[in-house]
Parts: C-alpha cells; sequence; structure tokens
C-alpha cells in the first residue's frame, strides 16, 4: 500500500464511528439517520476510488442507492469492509504499565485507557511491577506513590538509574495534597503528577501529552540535525533488526557506506554554510532516489551508511549507481545560481550469517577505499576487481650494476620494466610503445641519452612521457642541458632506491 493509501485508511477511524452510531439511531429517527448514513456513504464513494480502493467505493455506492429496507444491511456490508482495511492498517498500539496496590483504581484506569486504545498491563506490588517491565518494553508507567513493598519514589529513581527505562514517561498518583511531595516526584523523574481522586478526562490527555513528548523526544535523540536522516544509534537498530530479518526469511542484506567524493574544496570555495546545505541538498537525493524501504543514515561528517534489505551486493551496487547518476542530474544551485556537482564514492557490502555491524561496516569501508583509489565517482563491491594496470617504464642503462639494482627494487613495486643497454635500441622501444615514465641515462652506446631525449620528445607517441635522467657525479653541466631538452627530472649517481622511487612516485601521479 502507498504511503497516502496508509494516511487515508487510518484516518477512517472516525467514520467508522459515525456510520455505526447512525446505524444505530435508525430504529429512533430513520429520516434523519439514514440521510447521514446516505451522505458519509456518498463522500465515501468519491474517496476510495480516488485513493486507489475501489471497493470501498463499490460497498459505499450500494449503501447511498440502497431502498431503505435494505439500507441497514448495505451499512454493515460497508462498515465490515473499512473495518478489515482499518485494523490491518492501525499503528502499533501503545503500552501502558499501571502499577497500584487499589484494584479500584486498577480497574478504573485499565477500562478507561482501553477505552482510548491503550493496550493496559497492571501490577499491584513494586516488584510485580519491575518483573513486568523487565518482561515487555512499555510507552508509559502510570506509578501509585504508596506500595506494600517500596516507596513509589524508590522504585522511580531505581527506573531512572537503569538504561532501559531511564526515558520512559512515568505519571505519578498520590493520595496526598502535598506541594513538598509533588517538588520531589518531579525532581526524581516523574513526568507528571495526579492526585486521588483522579479525574479520568484529564487523566488521559495528560497520557497522550507525555506519549507525544516522549515520541518526540525519541525522534531527537535518533536523527541527525543537519540532515535529518537517522543518526548511528537509529542506524546500529535497524541493522540488528533487519539481519535478524533477513536470517529468518533467507533473504540478502547489503550494506553500502558512501563517503563525499573532494568535499573539503566545497567547504574552501563556497564556505562551510553552504557546505552544510549541500549535505543536505546531497542527502535528500540520496534518500528519494533509495527504495522506501532502504534506509539512510548520516555516519559522521560527509559520510553515511545505506541497509539495503533484501538486496545483494550486485543490486546494491546497482541501486547506488542510480543515485550517482540522478546527483549528477541535479546539481546544487547557490545563491549566484552556480552549480556545485556533487559526487559521493561508495562500498557495498553483502552481510554474511552472524556477521556483526562493525564488521559489516568495515568490509563497506574497504571497498568505499578502493572505489576512492579507483578515481571517485563509483561505487565498488567485494567482487568488484579495478583494474589496475601497471604503470610501465622504460629504461635506457647501460651500466650492469646500476641497471639491475634500479630493475630489482622497481620489479618490487610492481612497475612493469623494459630495460635496454643502447640508446638507439630505446628510441626504438619509444616508437613502438607508449609508456608512463621513462629513465635514461646520459652516455650509452649506440645513442647518447641527450639525443634520445630530444627524439623522442618529436615523437608523437611519448612526446609527454615523464623523464628521468640519470647523471654522473661531476658532470652537473648535463643537468641543465636535460632539463632544458625535455628532461622532467633527474637523480646524480650514486642514488638511493628510495629517492629514485620517490621521484618516480612524484612523476605518475
Ligand atoms: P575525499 O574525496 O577523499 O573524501 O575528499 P574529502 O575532501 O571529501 O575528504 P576529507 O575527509 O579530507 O574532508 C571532509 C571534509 O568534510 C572536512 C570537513 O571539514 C567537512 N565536513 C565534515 N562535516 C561537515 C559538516 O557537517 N558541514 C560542513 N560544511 N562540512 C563538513
Ligand atoms: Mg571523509
Ligand atoms: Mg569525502
Amino acid at each position: 500500500m502507498e504511503d497516502f493509501q496508509k494516511v487515508y485508511i487510518q484516518k477512517m477511524g472516525s467514520r467508522i464511528e459515525a456510520l455505526l452510531a447512525a446505524g444505530q439511531r435508525l430504529a429512533i429517527n430513520f429520516e434523519e439517520s439514514a440521510t447521514s448514513i446516505r451522505r458519509l456513504a456518498h463522500s465515501l464513494r468519491g474517496s476510495g476510488a480516488t485513493y486507489g480502493f475501489p471497493e470501498i467505493s463499490e460497498f459505499a455506492a450500494k449503501t447511498e442507492d440502497a431502498p431503505d429496507h435494505e439500507l441497514s444491511s448495505a451499512l454493515d456490508e460497508l462498515v465490515k469492509h473499512i473495518q478489515t482495511l482499518y485494523e490491518a492498517q492501525r499503528p502499533d498500539r501503545e503500552h501502558i504499565l499501571v502499577v497500584d496496590d487499589s484494584e479500584e483504581i486498577r480497574l478504573m484506569l485499565s477500562v478507561i485507557l482501553a477505552k482510548q486504545g491503550y493496550k493496559v498491563a497492571t501490577a499491584e506490588t513494586a516488584k510485580e511491577g519491575m518483573d513486568k517491565l523487565e518482561s515487555q518494553a512499555f510507552n508509559l508507567m502510570i506509578l501509585d506513590l504508596v506500595l506494600p513493598d517500596i516507596d513509589g519514589r524508590n522504585f522511580l529513581i531505581k527506573m531512572r538509574e537503569d538504561h532501559r527505562t531511564v526515558n520512559l514517561p512515568v505519571l505519578v498518583l498520590s493520595a496526598k495534597n502535598s506541594p513538598q511531595i509533588k517538588a520531589e516526584c518531579f525532581a526524581l523523574g516523574a513526568d507528571d503528577y495526579f492526585e486521588k481522586p483522579l479525574d479520568p478526562a484529564l487523566l488521559t490527555t495528560r497520557v497522550a501529552v507525555a506519549l507525544q513528548r516522549s515520541h518526540a523526544l525519541e525522534k531527537e535523540t535518533r536523527s541527525d540535525a543537519l540532515t535529518g536522516l537517522a543518526n548511528r544509534a537509529a542506524f546500529a537498530e535497524a541493522f540488528e533488526s533487519q539481519r535478524k530479518l533477513s536470517q529468518r526469511n533467507d533473504t540478502a542484506l547489503s550494506v553500502a557506506m558512501l563517503d563525499i567524493d573532494h568535499f573539503k574544496k566545497i567547504n574552501d570555495d563556497y564556505g562551510h554554510i553552504v557546505g552544510d546545505d549541500v549535505l543536505r541538498h546531497t542527502s535528500e537525493i540520496i534518500r528519494v532516489k533509495l527504495r522506501q524501504s532502504d534506509l539512510l543514515a548520516r555516519w559522521g561528517g560527509e559520510e553515511f551508511a545505506v541497509l539495503l534489505p533484501a538486496t545483494t551486493e550486485a543490486m546494491g551496487k546497482t541501486a547506488l549507481e542510480n543515485v550517482l547518476s540522478q546527483l549528477a542530474q541535479q546539481p546544487y544551485v547557490n545563491s549566484k545560481g552556480e552549480q556545485i556537482h556533487v559526487s559521493f564514492s561508495g562500498g557495498v557490502y553483502q552481510v554474511k550469517i552472524d556477521e556483526d555491524l562493525s564488521h559489516t561496516l568495515s568490509q563497506a569501508d574497504a571497498n568505499l577505499y578502493r572505489a576512492k583509489a579507483s578515481g571517485r565517482n563509483c561505487v565498488l563491491s567485494t567482487n568488484d576487481d579495478i583494474e589496475v594496470r601497471p604503470h610501465s617504464i622504460l629504461i635506457a642503462e647501460d651500466d650492469d650494476l646500476t641497471a639491475e639494482f634500479v630493475l630489482h627494487r622497481l620489479r618490487k613495486e610492481g612497475y612493469e620494466l623494459d630495460h635496454h643497454t643502447r640508446g638507439d635500441a630505446a628510441l626504438e622501444a619509444a616508437r613502438k610503445n607508449k609508456y608512463d615514465l621513462t629513465i635514461f641515462d646520459v652516455k650509452m652506446p649506440g645513442m647518447e641519452g641527450f639525443e634520445l631525449l630530444q627524439r623522442m620528445r618529436s615523437d608523437s607517441l611519448n612526446k609527454t612521457t615523464p623523464v628521468i635522467m640519470l647523471t654522473s657525479m661531476g658532470s652537473e653541466q648535463d643537468i641543465s642541458r636535460g632539463l632544458h631538452l625535455g628532461a622532467n627530472d633527474y637523480v646524480l649517481k650514486p642514488f638511493s632506491p628510495m629517492e629514485l622511487l620517490a621521484r618516480i612516485r612524484r612523476l605518475l601521479k
């Protein structure tokens, strides 16, 4: 059922009541009640169709058009149908625990609260109350101050010390009319205070207020202030329940970590306020593009975690790639009308049986870092091999020892090496293959390094390939000549492998 349909059905409570009440009055005042029923049915006939419930429309039409003697039975059919839909859509009822030693009060509160739709449990003593709190989750508690086993105030203190009940709304009932006790109860963490005898209407109103406040608070502690998304705590909880669910139903569950690319630059270029706004903009686009059953949480800073139920790693990757293309189509536009394009890198990981949240996130994180390393603006899963082609290096060096030393070190780094001992042979190779980097000795048989450099620079294939010259100590004038001819860097022999590596890395970056 779509969200707007759920809302429509959830609002049916008052319609059902009105129809039932009018139905009961048919025997007393037929004309007036029949008019009222037909009016309600007419409105349902229209709205039912509009909201995608053709059966509601049908039953309502039958009721509206029913001859007088069939009105009552047509009404029954209509109410029965709406009621079924309504009961299925009713949000979970709130559970209230009443702890009071007076049987009369327990009975009275049970009746009043049940009438309001709450689920009520009762306890006669503090001990019994604690047992009930242990065994079941409650949304609110009504606590009598005078109990047979302990003082209600001590009970309150215990509850506020226990992390499971620290935020449970508690309304205190007192037989004594004492401002001091009242003040004390509030100080100990009571949310409201009533004196006996109880006013039922006042009590139910204040119960509703306390529940509302507690839901608002819960929402606040479980969502991120900047984006309104779920926070870490809410994500962790959702992860636990989804994991159990996916194990029970044997369905896939995946988790993704996303990190906005070069976000620091957005802050640097436009300021923090715009940065915050870009975060909001981006998280909203991601949230809307994902499925409704997916959970997007702000993990911190410009990092997001996504919970993807009923989703394999491959499906998750596709879903997030779709989000990326959506983001590319919807850049943030600042107050000057400038477009700011945002992308993220993502890592997806499919949860295996019994893997906990921290393991899962570290796996998703590892995939995220591979996504960053492979150029950002992409999503990687565990099975994606990023193709890292090794860098190829052309080496022209005639000295055996130097060559061996360089080759050995660079091979260990994973570079693909093409070594020549003559300058002319190296030039031949440079005419045939494109290299990522070249390293030339100056003095070589066949062709000197300078000529090789010059010729390579005039050739199209390796015109811009970085060149490092190996120059001997004592021939420093070669350096300026080489740089002049287009070399990018030089190393003086003898050199340390680390020095050469540092220069290679800098030029390959
Ligand atoms: P990379 O692609 O490697 O992720 O680069 P990056 O710049 O996004 O990564 P880095 O982690 O270096 O920088 C993240 C920046 O995000 C630094 C921090 O100031 C900024 N940031 C974190 N949280 C917020 C926030 O709530 N608002 C704003 N405006 N900036 C934030
Ligand atoms: Mg970061
Ligand atoms: Mg980042």
